[in-house]
């Protein structure tokens, strides 16, 4: 078993850390404050756009699409330390190198399951970076992690399609730039088969009836730099019956196909955050003295510190598998592997993070140290693409199936 990085993957990785530590870090500081001196805190501050221009220009882009004919053409494997890196700095980086959810996986849609038109319209700008797309499936009135549960109505009529439900928790739909929109609707209700009775279809955000409504909020957090994660109601909206991706009834076939690699890009970026959350907290050990020697002397930090070490250690291994494992046996085959690091990271990572939190005192919680933020970021996965608990069902039963 060879753990060493390829050439491609190594070149590529040194080439995103100078970057990092160039632009993006110091990036982090002049990203808040001008998006405090913006008219809306949902428009994009100008340093973002630096940052995309200046990581293309050095072939940092589109890393995440393996398809090489529309993306850089990386196997999982060769992006997961790439994604890793990204994770250190949520806010900026991923945006910066075009490869942040929810445009990530929606581009995997329109270049897996789009017509000639759709990638024309909507592929190439958002692979060029010229705007921003969401993906709405989440509804206010049903428990969606089953999403059989779905209500929002697409029915057809003459050569168009209705679309009427509320979604929220629609991540980047705040920011302008959020110009398409993946709604995921029953075509079929009554269909026998339940997992037919489900489309999905593009709509525009100027198209009549579409009201982004109001920002939810994640723990207080606006989340502005994600574009938020917005109420967006759908009344009586018409679009060209073209607008389907892929056929009708097909839209929870390709909700699993979406979901594979995105749950792994934020697994791998989510161990870049502790891995940004253990630097934080060593620094913070050496620096801070109290009751007469630094925290760094204290048995229960040090063990923190190397328990977190550890449990990075065991999930980025367990990821890196689930990555080699989607690149040769396809997502079906890593399946089991893909729920579990869907289950393990989010939470060790959480803990990490509140760890670290923990031994900055107030200043964890403060607006001073990006702890806070990473915590409540960390903390929204083990809902969104996915409750734990789901997960876990799942898993479970795979593995019962064994002994009947
Ligand atoms: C920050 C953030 C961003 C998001 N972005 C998007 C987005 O861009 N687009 C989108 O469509 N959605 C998005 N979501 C929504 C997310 O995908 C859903 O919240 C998630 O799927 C759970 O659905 P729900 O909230 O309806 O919870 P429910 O389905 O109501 O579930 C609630 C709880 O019930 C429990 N539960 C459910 N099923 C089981 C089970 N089988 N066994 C045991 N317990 C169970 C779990 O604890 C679960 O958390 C986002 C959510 C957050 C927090």
């Amino acid at each position: 078993m060879d753990f060493a990085f390829d050439a491609r993957t190594q070149e590529l990785r040194e080439k995103l850390l100078a970057f990092m530590d160039e632009h993006v870090y110091p990036a982090e500081q002049v990203a808040r404050e001008q998006r405090a001196a913006l008219a809306s805190p949902w428009d994009t501050p100008a340093i973002v756009e630096e940052l995309k221009a200046e990581a293309r220009k050095r072939g940092l882009w589109n890393l995440f699409l393996p398809d090489a004919e529309h993306g850089a053409g990386l196997t999982n494997l060769q992006y997961a330390p790439l994604a890793e890196i990204t994770g250190r700095s949520p806010q900026l980086a991923s945006t910066a190198l075009n490869c942040a959810a929810p445009d990530t996986g929606n581009m995997e849609v329109l270049a897996q399951f789009g017509n000639e038109q759709q990638k024309k319209q909507w592929l190439q700008p958002l692979l060029a970076g010229e705007i921003r797309s969401a993906f709405a499936m989440t509804e206010p009135e049903v428990a969606s992690s089953d999403a059989t549960n779905i209500e929002t109505r697409i029915e057809r009529d003459g050569d168009d399609y209705v679309i009427n439900g509320r979604k929220w928790y629609i991540s980047g739909a705040m920011n302008p730039l959020c110009q398409i929109f993946i709604v995921m609707g029953k075509t079929d209700p009554d269909g026998e088969d339940i997992r037919r009775q489900q489309s999905m279809i593009l709509v525009p955000r100027d198209t009549p009836g579409l009201t982004v409504k109001r920002a939810m909020q994640v723990y207080g957090y606006e989340d502005h730099s994600h574009g938020g994660h917005a109420e967006v109601l759908f009344e009586n909206v018409r679009v060209p019956a073209s607008n389907l991706v892929g056929e009708e009834g097909g839209g929870f076939g390709i909700a699993q196909a979406r979901l594979g690699p995105g749950r792994i890009h934020h697994c791998m970026r989510l161990i870049g955050m502790a891995e940004r959350a253990i630097e934080l907290m060593c620094q913070r050990a050496v620096a801070r003295t109290a009751f007469g020697k630094p925290l760094a002397q204290q048995g229960v930090v040090q063990e923190w510190i190397a328990d977190a070490r550890v449990a990075v250690e065991q999930l980025r291994l367990l990821v890196l598998k689930t990555a080699w494992l989607m690149d040769t046996v396809g997502n079906k085959g890593a399946h089991t592997e893909i729920q579990s690091i869907k289950i393990a990271t989010p939470r060790t990572v959480v803990d990490i993070i509140d760890q670290a939190v923990q031994l900055h005192g107030a200043g964890g919680v403060s607006q001073d140290f990006p702890l806070a933020e990473l915590w409540a970021g960390a903390r929204t996965l083990r809902l969104a693409d996915g409750p734990d608990e789901v997960h876990q069902r799942s898993l479970a039963r795979r593995e019962i199936k064994k002994y009947l």
